[in-house]
């Protein structure tokens, strides 16, 4: 069962909360990747204690390890992985788009080979829904199919139009409203593409809606026209989920279009990378010129590692190829990402949202 309630809103952007069978989460928020059921760098005590209900896994890679079965005999995915708030899983479709050569999509579905052993796999709308359910997942994504870019008007249109029967198809699959279904908005950068792929989605009774199908490649500010056009216009009393987004900058603009939920592995991945987001930019602590500064990461900023270390050892371990390296780096970036949608969620509950985006942008630059 999921409730959604929006508690404020100012301009479009929207304060709200989220409640599911196993916790609730403040929104707009974003959703930590946890692909494979575990966030990469952090236990799920440092998870919860950046203040994180919410995650992200993913069918496509559950399936294929540790596989259903798995799961099934672990007492579902909470019991499995030891995280007992929420979970969201993308139905994969994503993942199986970008295996390239090692696909074949049908009206039936999508024929694949595993990107590790090479083994021919078949996923329906129809078994996507089953896993969900069947894992015990909070909140499962419909299986789309997401259009590249670029991509031609009339591959737009005909891949659109799929999306919408599977989702049909992925509704009338659906067994038990304890996994939550969300539809997916796909059209590629035509508007009356989206634009009729809401309207056709938003008939049918999901739990939520997401807008798939961007940060795939696309300018940026093709991503914005898409997401400003596109999120007002879905049901106002359902969440939104724009997958895949992404920067500090991208969440800003998508909020104020009226966007709820997030998700992105560049705080994790860049953790590992050895990029840190702070108040003003990303720094790469790799560099020489951090050799002697001992400083923390962001002055502003009151995480574990923060508060513990400086540049020069975060630099030293980084270097050094230790562990620990990855680990205090991915606590930063995603204390930084917390900290970020708190400090939105307060903004719009005083009004002020507008501001907050102004200042922040202000202060924050995209490299150093
Ligand atoms: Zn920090």
């Amino acid at each position: 069962m999921l409730n959604f309630e929006i508690l404020k809103t100012d301009g479009l952007a929207r304060r709200g909360r989220l409640k599911g069978t196993h916790g609730e989460t403040e929104t707009p928020c974003f959703m930590p990747v946890g692909t494979l059921g575990a966030v990469k760098g952090v236990t799920w005590d440092k998870v919860e204690e950046m203040g994180y209900s919410l995650v992200l896994s993913n069918v496509y890679h559950l399936y294929l390890r540790p596989g259903l079965e798995v799961l099934k005999e672990a007492g579902g995915i909470h019991r499995f992985t030891g995280w007992k708030k929420l979970i969201l899983t993308d139905s994969g479709g994503f993942q199986v788009f970008s295996l390239g050569k090692l696909m074949e999509i049908k009206e039936e579905g999508i024929a694949f080979k595993s990107h590790i052993d090479g083994s021919k796999h078949f996923f329906t709308p129809e078994f996507v829904v089953k896993f969900e359910e069947e894992a015990g997942v909070d909140i499962g994504m419909v299986l789309d199919e997401c259009t590249p870019y670029p991509a031609t008007y009339e591959y737009a249109k005909h891949s659109m139009e799929r999306t919408v029967r599977w989702a049909l198809r992925s509704l009338e699959a659906r067994t038990t409203d304890a996994t939550a279904l969300f539809a997916i908005v796909q059209g590629g950068i035509y508007e009356d593409l989206r634009l009729r792929c809401v309207e056709e989605l938003s008939r049918l009774p999901f739990d939520g809606y997401a807008i798939g199908g961007l940060s795939v490649g696309e300018p940026k500010d093709e991503m914005y026209r898409i997401t400003r056009l596109v999120a007002p216009q879905l049901p106002h009393d359902k969440p939104r989920y724009l997958m895949g987004v992404g920067k500090p900058e991208d969440i800003l603009e998508a909020v104020e279009a009226g966007i709820d939920m997030f998700d992105c592995v560049i705080p994790t991945r860049n953790a590992r990378n050895g990029t840190l987001y702070t108040s003003t930019g990303r720094i790469n602590i790799k560099s020489a010129k951090y050799k002697k500064d001992f400083s923390p990461p962001d002055p502003e900023c009151d995480c574990f590692t923060c508060r513990n270390y400086s540049k020069a050892y975060l630099r030293h371990l980084y270097v050094s190829g230790e562990v620990n390296a990855v680990i205090l780096n991915t606590i930063h970036n995603l204390h930084f990402y917390g900290k970020l949608m708190e400090r939105i969620r307060k903004s719009i509950e005083e009004g002020r949202f507008a501001q907050f985006k102004e200042e922040f942008l202000k202060n924050y630059a995209e490299t150093e």
